[in-house]
């Protein structure tokens, strides 16, 4: 099975809340207006990550699609690869 990382580039996030509307056992709004993945490792550059399950795939790849300014993604952490 793939280990799969689920990325946001908060920086570039607009706060338009679909993320969390969507997928709310994920995602959440925060105090600054922006949504946060929840339990996620904040890195350096602003950066949020988790790592998910392939049950967890689906709903958000959901949520990726609706972000109008496409700043979340789903990766395959061992190919390096974007699967969503
Ligand atoms: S859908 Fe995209 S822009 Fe909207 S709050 Fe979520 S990450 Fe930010």
């Amino acid at each position: 099975m793939p280990k799969l990382m689920l990325r946001h580039d908060r920086p570039n996030c607009i706060g338009c809340a679909a993320c969390a509307a969507i997928a709310p056992d994920f995602w959440e709004m925060a105090a600054d207006d922006k949504s946060d993945i929840k339990n996620s490792a904040k890195l350096e550059d602003g950066t949020e990550e988790r790592s998910i399950e392939e049950k967890e795939f689906a709903i958000n790849k959901d949520a990726a699609e609706s972000c109008p300014v496409n700043v979340i993604s789903i990766w395959d952490d061992d190919k390096k690869e974007k699967l969503a």
